[in-house]
């Protein structure tokens, strides 16, 4: 199925595990700095197949995933417990 990512970049810290752990490689570090001074990611989307690597092991939880526009999970914290496991929520 394919899918579809879109990342806040301006809350990204640039810290590329979600551009090394695509499998299929479409996700680049974008050659502009953001107004907090990282390079952040930049989906290309070329290939992506909604597999949620990237949202599973982004530390900000700022990537949200799409599947042929239809479904979208998003990765959230738990309210005041930063260091337990992020949850995918599904959204409609
Ligand atoms: S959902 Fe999977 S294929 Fe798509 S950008 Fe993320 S890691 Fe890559
Ligand atoms: S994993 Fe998250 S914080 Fe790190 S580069 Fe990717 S989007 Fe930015």
């Amino acid at each position: 199925m394919a899918g579809k990512i879109s990342i806040d970049t301006e809350r990204c810290k640039g810290c590329g595990l979600c551009v090394m752990i695509c499998p299929k490689k479409c996700i680049l570090t974008a050659p502009d700095s953001n107004q907090n001074g990282y390079f952040p990611a930049q989906a290309t989307n070329a290939g992506c197949t909604g597999c949620a690597q990237c949202a599973i092991v982004c530390p900000e939880g700022i990537i949200e995933v799409c599947w042929d526009d239809a479904e979208r999970i998003r990765i959230v914290e738990i309210a005041g417990k930063p260091d337990a496991p992020r949850l995918i929520e599904e959204k409609a």
